[in-house]
């Protein structure tokens, strides 16, 4: 009898066995021992191995050979880089046809922000800061991923990120550990179907795999995979939190990251991978590592294929993402004593744990059924790709209420962003399609009654300089330089404004401007863009900036010269429905930002949670031995959780409960907030606390909760939050995680430059 009906057997039993979960997790326990117990060395080996046909997009120099004589060896554990439910189902049928053991393969993708329908990038999620939101693009992407054939998803990325020069900023929730830990819950919990394992096996659940472990998100000077050097205190109060919460949420696998840590890289790193990870967090699932993270610390000067990958295991990693390093050189370094069996062993065993998990052993085509095809690209996947896009947005300034555009303006649209569709997607958007995108002048054009009152024109290149242009354009044009002349374009764009009530011009990064390996030393906007930009506002017609980017940029020019700015970052599949909704106000922009925006780059990093240096300067006027510049000021252009609505919101004082926490005993934060301007809206309210004495250096404020509230115009509501100890602890100099008594300080407001506070004390 062929093992896979066994398979079935077994997990029968375990749905008949309506016995408490020790006995369940027995079941397990034994089905992989029982598997265990007939696999060979390599095919153990086999399953810690993760590979890339090659004929996808792939992210590093190497991609893997001789796929099919693998798979029908047993020595592929897992696949990525492969798309479309046809493909992985022949595959599939490789490894549990073909195979000895007949084991079924994860397959794997970087679904990061949606899959073939495309939601705002992570960056511009966390920008809504609505968990529900950002759970259901996550329970949405699995929907999608599932019924396209994949199993588990290279997400979240959770890396805190305080430089803007870090391409990869796009791919995360910014600088802030609170709102980031809240954020990779909401992933995890919403590509798994709900908290820990219990529904992964549903079918449409994705296993999620955190990334990237661990301070991916520091590299020094914003230059992709760069070294990190950081304090442990660093690391453990502002860094690790979204890891462990992704953690505590149960996700299923964690991705090593390309950096050294303490001058270990991740993927070798004991103490990361075994004593923070399983040891204090308690982690029961599997490391990955990077693409070729084993083999790179050869570069890192770690030593040979051998020295790497014995070094990997003994460490904690359990599995291999393309370089090989495990399948060609683990069974030499056990002859000789230099890794254990019982390593090994563990590694396979927790592999073939998710597999159990996603109910892969009960059914391997679990996710292959056509009968789900028409869930990919789906009205509700688009419906809700169009609803996340505008809770994304954030509004950074609206002059003269010049938004929302109103129905009888005649629109100029400009700019080399305004008539695109592949720029829309953002970063990671392999799987989507780019044909199915609509732009903004698509999304114009559709409004009923708007169509005859847009004119368009380019304007500008998103760059002129073609060497730029080639670097972003490695897959695919996303900067095409015109065949007309920079003047040329400019003329056709000042006759079109010339002709409008308002200029609306869409500007900002090419979507490959962010993301991996697209680091940038200048945060402006290519000076292409930045002239089109001064010689529209020179006309005196209102002008509207939509800002496209994958990260934040430094803007203070053209915020000076525009009447309004909505940054849309890169919005996903329905960004020109959903830019054109909120510019006509069926939305009334509710968006905050989560990451600082510099004035110039020289500021970075930049991060509103500073501590407050012996010499600090709180204003932003120049003070001889301050801790100041002499050419810019402190503050940044825009700070951490700014951001405007087309109504205005007004604060009163915090009150408290009481004036003393104690360790049984909390207190209340309230607020009344009022909309005091013209148009309903949403506003993110945001509670800040201030430990004032520490017996170690503290920020001077950490964000501690926030609540988005829906007010109509002229309406009231108080806003209460609870503040306990709990909230008050962070990581001494000793690493302990406790609080300390004394005075502190609650801010509530709008933003994290706010001054509106009342104290307490903790006794
Ligand atoms: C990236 C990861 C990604 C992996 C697989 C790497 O280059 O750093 O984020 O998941 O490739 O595509």
């Amino acid at each position: 009898m062929r093992l896979f009906s066994i398979y079935k057997i077994s997990f029968f039993i375990l749905l008949i066995a309506t016995v408490p979960v020790f006995a369940q997790k027995q079941t397990k326990d034994q089905f992989v021992k029982s598997l265990m117990d007939k696999m060979t060395l390599q095919e153990k080996l086999g399953q810690l191995n993760l590979i890339i046909p090659g004929d996808g997009s792939v992210t590093g120099t190497v991609v893997s050979t001789d796929v099919e004589g693998k798979i029908k060896k047993g020595l592929v554990g897992g696949m990525f880089g492969i798309a479309g439910l046809e493909k992985i189902k022949k595959v599939q049928e490789m490894a549990v046809n073909q195979t000895r053991l007949h084991i079924p393969m994860l397959f794997g993708s970087d679904i990061i922000h949606g899959y073939k329908t495309a939601f705002p990038i992570p960056l511009a999620l966390s920008a809504s800061w609505d968990m529900p939101l950002i759970q259901k693009s996550a329970q949405m992407a699995a929907l999608e991923a599932t019924a396209d054939g994949l199993n588990w998803t290279f997400s979240p990325m959770v890396d805190i990120a305080r430089d803007p020069r870090w391409g990869r900023v796009a791919e995360g929730a910014g600088e802030d550990p609170f709102l980031g830990s809240a954020v990779a819950k909401a992933m995890v919990v919403g590509y798994q179907g709900g908290n820990g394992s219990a529904n992964l096996a549903s079918g449409n659940s994705l296993l999620s795999c955190v990334k990237h472990f661990a301070l991916y998100g520091a590299p020094e000077a914003g230059r992709d995979y760069n070294s990190v050097d950081m304090s442990k205190l660093k690391m453990y109060n502002d860094y690790f939190p979204p890891y462990k919460a992704a953690v505590d949420a149960g996700a299923g696998s964690v991705m090593s990251s390309f950096n050294d840590i303490d001058g270990v890289p991740a993927s070798g790193n004991k103490w990361l991978l075994t004593d923070v990870l399983r040891k204090q967090w308690g982690f029961k699932g599997f490391v990955v590592s990077d693409y070729t993270s084993v083999t790179e610390m050869i570069n890192h000067g770690m030593g040979d294929t051998a020295a790497v990958s014995a070094l990997s295991l003994n460490a904690g990693l359990d599995m291999d993402m393309v370089s090989e390093g495990f399948l060609n050189t683990l069974q030499k370094s056990l002859l000789s004593g230099k890794v254990s069996m019982a390593s090994i062993n563990e590694a396979c065993k927790r592999i073939l744990e998710a597999k159990y998990d996603l109910g892969l052993f009960e059914d391997p085509y679990k996710y292959c059924k056509t009968a789900r095809a028409s869930e990919v690209l789906s009205a509700d996947k688009r419906a809700f790709a169009k609803e996340a896009a505008m809770h994304s947005f954030v509004l950074l300034k609206n002059d003269n209420q010049v938004l929302p555009l109103r129905a009888n303006q005649k629109i100029a649209l400009i700019g080399p962003l305004a008539n695109d569709k592949s720029n829309m997607l953002g970063t990671w958007s392999i799987n989507a399609n780019a044909s199915a995108s609509i732009g903004v002048f698509d999304g114009f054009k559709s409004r009923p009654g708007i169509g005859s009152k847009v004119m368009y024109a380019k304007g500008a290149n998103l760059s002129d300089d073609p060497v730029f242009a080639a670097k972003i354009n490695v897959f695919g044009e996303k900067i095409s330089i015109d065949s007309r002349s920079p003047q040329e374009l400019l003329a056709e764009a000042l006759t079109v404004a010339a002709a409008s009530d308002v200029i609306v011009a869409v500007v900002g990064e090419a979507s490959e401007m962010s993301g991996e390996a697209a680091s940038r030393s200048n945060l402006d906007i290519p000076a292409s863009q930045q002239k089109l930009i001064e010689a529209l506002a020179k006309t005196g017609k209102p002008l509207v900036l939509v800002l496209m980017n994958g990260r934040p940029l430094t803007i203070p020019n053209e915020l000076k010269w525009a009447t309004a700015v909505l940054d849309v970052w890169h919005a996903g599949t329905e960004a020109g429905n959903a830019i054109a909704s909120v510019l006509y106000g069926d939305y009334n922009p509710s968006g905050k930002l989560t990451m600082s925006f510099p004035r110039n780059v020289g500021q970075v990093p930049i991060y509103y949670s500073i501590r407050n240096t012996g010499r600090p300067n709180g204003g932003d006027v120049f003070g001889k031995y301050k801790s100041n510049y002499l050419d810019v000021e402190n503050s940044p252009l825009l700070p951490f959780g700014f951001g405007l609505s087309y109504t205005t919101f007004s604060y009163s004082k915090p009150e408290l409960s009481g004036t003393s926490v104690t360790v049984t005993k909390g207190i209340t934060a309230s607020v009344t907030l009022t909309n005091t301007g013209n148009y309903d809206g949403e506003e993110v309210v945001q509670l800040y606390i201030k430990d004032e004495v520490g017996s170690i250096t503290r920020p001077l404020k950490e964000l501690k909760g926030f609540q988005k509230v829906f007010l109509k115009k002229g309406e009231s509501k108080t806003v209460t939050f609870s503040i306990d100890e709990k909230m008050l602890r962070f990581y001494n100099a000793d690493l302990k995680y406790l609080s300390e008594k004394g005075s502190f300080q609650v801010y509530i407001g709008t933003n994290s430059s706010i001054e509106n506070s009342a104290t307490f004390q903790l006794k």
